[in-house]
């Protein structure tokens, strides 16, 4: 997954695109670049690995008043700065920026097609299909570029592109990613979420629209619906986990709110007679435990804290393994758990190690007993539009039953939210969201080459 960013019309546009990045952090800890492009139309790129805060101040190098950026999360395998963004080319119009979230579901035989025309490829990234196809385009105008190169793609897409010095935003005609538009000012600001809005003080304005490229210039902002819409499907993920709390996605669907909401829900279908408290596993299921103690009544208590210092990069695979993992991420609190029948509410369990790693440190913390209920159905297939969720092989829920899981999690009782309890859940539902991770509805055939898109990923 990843976090997208761009201005137009801004004194010091990397600044802002460099503040943007921050709020979109949690999207992506991989790799961060910005790309700004000046006066005269010459762009000029900063990429690096790791997080936003830890080399991506050389802004005094990046001048103009346009600017991209872009945070990225991939597997492990795929980590490497060349297949950082923005994706930056030179081409006979001069250059093309482009900074995607997302995942081209039919990259492969796209990039088949180029190569054998005789496109040589510099990254392993479904993105750079993209500007390979901009740069072919006998078009003029970019935003017509663009149109064209978008022409046939397929999957999940929401892209900030800069070509001279037009900036331009884009999603695909499903709208599985959110992509926001801001005003400040004269600037005008695109966005993964709203809450990189709120950090650079521009103005939410509405959705950029399936299908739909707005484009910015120096005549202006338009739009043009570029492709026809589909069926909607918005990524109900995003609302489960991904995007933060104090975002508003989907046409000004707060995640607060959805996850409260859920978190209610899970209380309706899954309550737990007896139980003494309920806690969240922080930071992503603090709001559904919020909603499941307004709901069944139990008292909300804090009972595992999380080391916020510790980020994803820090913890290598290598390192003595998961469980060893869960302890320098999380502590639980004796005086809240000690002698307690407890409720723990997480927003989902993809393999099973965090969640049994947590449960273990729950119970060595002196819990009587623990009821895991999560806020979403089980994962039982992998997402191929741009969530990092692992292989059918490693999902505990494609391999093992509710009860099977309860046992290897060792929790006295698992209850999961329903399908239908989540689509009811969440704002705008329970009609145009993906849900393929937990139903098995894919809305487009599986890629051809999983394993490769997914080292190559756009994200
Ligand atoms: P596990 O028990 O190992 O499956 O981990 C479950 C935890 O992973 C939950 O607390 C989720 O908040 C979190 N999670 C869910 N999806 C993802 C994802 N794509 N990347 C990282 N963490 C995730």
């Amino acid at each position: 997954m990843c976090g997208i960013f761009g201005v137009h019309g801004a004194q010091d546009a990397a600044g802002l695109v460099h503040l943007g990045l921050y709020s979109l952090q949690h999207r992506g800890q991989e790799s961060a670049g910005i790309v700004a492009v000046d006066a005269d139309g010459v762009a000029r790129a900063k990429r690096r690995m790791g997080l936003v805060s830890e080399g991506l101040n050389v802004l005094d190098e990046l001048a103009g008043t346009l600017a991209i950026g872009h945070t990225r999360y991939s597997t492990a395998g795929s980590s490497s700065i060349d297949n950082a963004h923005p994706v930056l080319v030179r081409f006979r119009g001069g250059y093309i920026a482009l900074a995607h979230n997302g995942n081209i579901v039919n990259a492969s035989e796209l990039r088949r097609e180029l190569e054998d025309e005789g496109s040589i490829f510099s990254s392993t990234m479904d993105s750079e299909v993209l500007v390979h196809r901009m740069a072919r385009s006998k078009a003029e105008r970019p935003d017509d570029q663009l149109a064209e190169a978008l022409q046939g793609v397929e999957g999940a897409f929401s892209l900030v592109v800069a070509s001279g010095n037009t900036l331009m935003a884009a999603r695909d005609p499903r709208g599985w990613r959110p992509l926001v538009i801001g005003r400040l000012g004269g600037a005008v600001v695109f966005a993964s979420e709203t809450c990189a809005l709120d950090i650079v003080g521009a103005a939410h304005v509405r959705d950029v629209q399936p299908g739909e490229i707005v484009i910015v210039d120096a005549d202006g902002l338009r739009c043009r619906q570029a492709l026809a819409p589909r069926d909607s499907r918005r990524c109900v993920f995003e609302y489960v986990y991904f995007a933060r709390p104090d975002s508003r996605i989907f046409d000004g669907g707060s995640v607060d709110r959805a996850r409260r909401a859920l978190g209610r829900q899970l209380g309706r279908e899954c309550p737990a007679p007896g139980a003494d408290l309920v806690f969240g596993v922080p930071d992503s299921a603090n709001a559904a435990a919020l909603g499941y103690a307004e709901e069944t009544g139990l008292p909300l208590e804090l009972a595992l804290i999380r080391n916020h210092y510790v980020g994803r990069t820090f913890i290598q695979p290598s390192q003595a393994g998961r469980s060893h993992k869960v302890k320098v991420k999380y502590n639980p609190v004796r005086e809240v758990l000690e002698g307690k029948k407890v409720v723990m509410i997480d927003d989902s369990i993809v393999r099973g190690t965090t969640t049994r790693g947590l449960v273990s440190l729950v119970r060595a913390a002196g819990a009587r007993e623990v009821h895991m209920r999560i806020a979403s159905p089980p994962v039982t297939g992998p997402c191929y539009y741009g969530i990092d969720t692992p292989s059918r092989e490693e999902l505990i829920a494609a391999n093992l039953s509710v009860d099977d899981i309860a046992r290897h999690i060792d929790v006295d009782s698992l209850g999961y939210l329903s399908l239908e309890g989540m689509l009811a859940a969440v704002p705008g539902g329970p009609e145009g969201f993906c849900h393929a991770c937990f139903s098995g509805d894919y809305p487009t055939p599986p890629p051809t080459d999983p394993d490769k898109l997914r080292f190559g990923c756009g994200c």
